[in-house]
């Protein structure tokens, strides 16, 4: 039996979070009604509580948040009713894992007819629209249009967790053509930094140098760990120097930046060699100012973006499902629901990687 209400954390404004309860929705024709395992807190939503202009406009200009609405992009979860229609359209049954794209594409704009869906104009992301709950309640609704993939029973909800996260980190790597024997800077490595980190490193099947930036030592540890060859602490030394003297002064093939300081993005332009592969993943919350001739004349870059993990979830799954990629070291702890101003103030402390918060 699916109780009649449930605890949910409301997005109202910025720093205004609240525990509330709110009715359990019903699922109609083709949506999916799931149980929640545990929800991912990830640097956009801290971006989100602090008040950042991409989320709640600027000077005029509207935000993406169309609230209040149930806070949260990363999680799965168990199937517990199905709408009409609802288990043949999505291939799943009452009692399954699955986990949805955080993208809920409208299937009728030009970029999702042309298979682009994860720029679709219209733009759902679960957890920052009214009409697009997110994870933090006990239950949630995945839309009809929803693309939904099965979880293994064998993953912790703190890995189901990460499905998102990992399927963001795998398209940024993907977006930098990495070749055998190429040098790859992953500039930030924080919880997408140490995905992005472990991605490459099996795109390069053991070929060529994976080398990550940070401030942090601790980070910096876990970059070794998952197998960078060298780490720079960008607060001591010259990083630039640093990666020219490793490549025979030539550069980096492959610069991802994953930061989200805008210094991240001179310093790559800097250290990337001529010809070089620029991945822009971050959000920034000011404005990157740089003399753009370096992209042209000096170097003749290619300078790609990456947004969400289009058509990364299975093969996500199937690395979190097989150990090819472990995201157990960066899991932190877990808060019930009703915790989560802990849970949030936890996570901006930066001293800890991904928290999670569990429904009660
Ligand atoms: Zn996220
Ligand atoms: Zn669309």
């Amino acid at each position: 039996m699916v109780a009649a209400t449930m605890t949910a954390v409301m997005t109202h404004g910025p720093r205004d979070y609240r525990v509330e309860e709110i009715p359990v929705p019903e699922p109609g024709p083709g949506e999916l009604l799931i149980e929640v395992g545990a929800v991912g807190i990830c640097a956009s939503d801290m971006k989100c509580f602090l008040g950042g202009e991409l989320f709640w406009g600027k000077d005029g200009r509207s935000g993406y948040v169309e609230g209040p609405c149930v806070a949260g992009h990363e999680y799965a979860g168990r199937v517990v009713s199905l709408g009409d229609g609802a288990g043949e359209a999505h291939g799943v049954a009452v009692g399954d894992r699955v986990v949805a794209e955080q993208i809920v594409p409208c299937g009728e704009c030009r970029f999702c007819r042309r298979n682009q869906y994860w720029m679709c104009q219209v733009h759902n992301i679960f957890g920052f629209k009214r009409h697009l709950n997110g994870g933090m309640a006990r239950y949630n609704l995945f839309p009809a249009k929803a693309l939904v993939h099965k979880v293994p029973d064998s993953l912790s909800d703190g890995q189901a967790a990460y499905i998102e996260p990992l399927a963001c980190a795998w398209h940024a790597v993907d977006r930098g053509e990495i070749q055998p024997g190429d040098t790859v800077v992953i500039c930030g490595v924080g919880n997408i930094g140490l995905c992005m980190l472990q991605v490459a490193k099996l795109q390069l099947g053991g070929t060529g140098r994976l080398i990550a930036l940070d401030t942090k030592p601790y980070r910096l540890e876990l970059a070794t760990k998952f197998g960078a060859d060298e780490t720079i602490d960008v607060t001591k030394g010259d990083a630039v120097d640093r990666v020219r003297a490793l490549t025979d002064g030539y550069g980096c093939d492959v610069y991802v930046e994953a930061s989200g300081n805008p210094a991240g993005v001179v310093q790559g332009l800097q250290m990337i060699r001529k010809l070089g592969t620029f991945v822009e993943f971050s959000v920034f919350n000011e404005p990157a100012t740089v003399n753009w001739t370096i992209i042209g004349d000096t170097k003749e870059l290619n300078i790609h973006g990456s947004h969400l993990g289009p058509f990364c979830y299975p093969k996500t799954i199937q690395a979190l499902a097989d150990g090819s990629v472990d995201v157990a070291p960066l899991l932190a702890d877990s808060y019930p629901l009703d915790q989560f101003a802990r849970a949030m103030e936890a996570s901006l402390s930066g001293d800890v990687l991904k928290n999670l918060v569990v429904p009660v």
